[in-house]
């Protein structure tokens, strides 16, 4: 069972709602710190270790400069991600550059910062020496295809646009030493909310055998395997984490069997977890402000799928608390909503919770749980909607805001109204 918690109590909430109203995200700094260090612990079980978060998840520099401080690079996969990697202090090689469809300056850029260019296609590679040259270090991305099922989110690798074939592997490794590369990496990233842990482990061991392969065939002794991201947490409270020794200990049996006494050895593990990174240390708190009954009961809250889509996007389960009412019997069923003219704008669809009193001040406050990764930052501005803020509880109990929320000045930034009045 995954426990669902919340830092504040309720009185504590409802005070910092006063200076920073409803809705925003609360990250826990404390709880992410002890996570990245349980998970170094468990992966400083290889020759050598590192974790380049994957920015998309949560894309804001002060998150950013925590991680860095626990010893984590990043992995960005647009230009804008770069620089806000570079903002938090992550440097050269920390930085992994994992994008599809590149264009030329996001190359340069990445060039430019020396970070890990990760190539998506063996076509990118007379593409990226022509636009940046061709680095010392470069990384490519495998898409086993039939080798591998994929899940839901991600699809099946077959059907996915990313990465080489196996024999576009051998090629282009070839094509990368013969144009001056000298160090190699080979990244996967197959599933998305992954909580098999035989699934991480198999793919583990496909990327250690197409190593040992890409060594007998190529002479190309690879440095580092990125493991990718995809590793799932427990939405729902019925699910179980996968325990970050368990993993490790999985893939370090693969490890022994074909790499430890393999002329790969010292082999470094590369991962680029974002979710369960920091997804289950956030969380969307609203207000629940209007209340209708028609042919079921809803609750309408301040917040939107503008600030956190999965559940309209996939039919995600996000887990819901009320403030205060943690241990009341949910004697409701509703459909909990956010405002925007989409019928699929509902963060939970017939689910029972406590009774929701409902008010724009006297409102109950609703805990919208595991909004830490891929949740404020896949937000959008559909239907006029501004996004919310985002608020640090720090270790020593404070609470420092590291995103304001969005304005309508912010809204109509990109207009040129310049032209306007004498339009017609
Ligand atoms: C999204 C993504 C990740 C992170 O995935 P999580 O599910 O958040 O761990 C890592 N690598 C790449 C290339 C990605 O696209």
């Amino acid at each position: 069972m995954a426990e669902k918690t919340f830092p504040l109590d309720k009185d504590k909430l409802e005070k910092l709602a006063e200076t920073y109203p409803t809705p925003f995200y609360l990250y826990d700094e404390k709880a992410i710190r002890e996570n990245a260090r349980r998970m170094q612990k468990a992966f400083s079980c290889f020759p050598a270790y590192k974790e380049h978060f994957a920015v998309k998840a949560l894309p804001n520099p002060y998150i950013l400069k925590i991680l860095a401080d626990e010893g984590f690079g990043a992995d960005c996969s647009s230009l804008p991600e770069l620089l806000l990697a570079d903002m938090a202090g992550m440097k050269g090689e920390e930085l992994m550059f994992t994008a599809n469809e590149t264009p030329a300056a996001e190359y340069r850029k990445a060039r430019e910062l020396g970070a890990v260019i990760n190539l998506d296609d063996i076509s990118h590679i007379e593409f990226l020496e022509n636009c940046a040259g061709v680095p010392e270090l470069v990384s490519c991305r495998y898409n086993p295809g039939p080798l591998k099922e994929g899940n839901a989110i991600i699809g099946k690798p077959e059907e996915a646009k990313y990465g080489f074939t196996r024999e576009q592997l051998l090629e282009g490794y070839a094509m990368l030493k013969a144009k001056g590369a000298k160090r190699f990496g080979l990244h996967t990233m197959v599933a998305s909310n992954e909580l098999s842990l035989a699934y991480h482990v198999e793919t583990a061991r496909l990327l250690f055998e197409l190593a040992l392969e890409i060594f007998d065939k190529t002479g190309i002794r690879l440095e580092f395997i990125n493991l990718g991201g995809g590793l799932g947490i427990p939405y729902r409270p019925e699910q179980e984490a996968v325990r970050w020794e368990a993993l490790t200990g999985g893939i370090k049996r693969v490890y022994d069997e074909l790499i430890a006494g393999s002329p790969l050895y010292p082999l470094a593990i590369h991962t680029e977890y974002g979710r369960p990174v920091t997804g289950p240390y956030g969380w969307l708190v609203a207000r629940a402000i209007h209340r209708k009954n028609i042919y079921r009961s809803y609750i309408g809250l301040d917040a939107c799928m503008a600030d956190l889509m999965r559940p309209a996007l996939y039919g995600a389960y996000h887990h819901i608390t009320v403030a205060g009412k943690e241990n009341a019997p949910p004697e409701e069923t509703y459909d909990i909503v956010g405002s925007l003219c989409e019928n699929n704008d509902k963060f939970a669809v017939q689910r029972k919770l406590p009774k929701i009193v409902t008010g724009e001040k006297s409102g109950d406050l609703v805990i919208i749980h595991d909004a830490g990764a891929h949740g404020r930052a896949m937000g959008f501005n559909y239907n006029g909607k501004l996004r919310c803020g985002e608020l640090l509880f720090r270790e020593d109990g404070s609470v420092l805001r590291i995103r304001r929320p969005e304005t309508t000045d912010d809204y109509f930034a990109t207009l040129d109204l310049r032209g306007l009045d004498e339009f017609s």
